[in-house]
């Protein structure tokens, strides 16, 4: 069907989806790269570019405000 191709065609446009993920952004302990855990469940295993294997969990950009009430 052609309206399924465009509709996967604007998919992809999409650099950030907007998908309800947790959007975990680590730290690695050794080079600080930082890597979301989208990127690292692509991988095999969790590792950093650097080869260290060991990562800190950084607050993703996105602040969300919770209001007592
Ligand atoms: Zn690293």
């Amino acid at each position: 069907m052609v309206e399924e191709n465009l509709d996967s065609i604007e998919d992809t446009s999409v650099e950030e989806t907007p998908v309800e993920t947790f959007d975990v952004i680590y730290s690695c302990l050794r080079c600080a790269t930082n890597v979301s855990n989208t990127e690292l469940s692509r991988l095999p295993e969790i590792k950093c570019i650097c080869g260290f294997r060991v990562f800190t969990k950084v607050r993703p950009p996105v602040v969300k405000t919770v209001k007592a009430v």
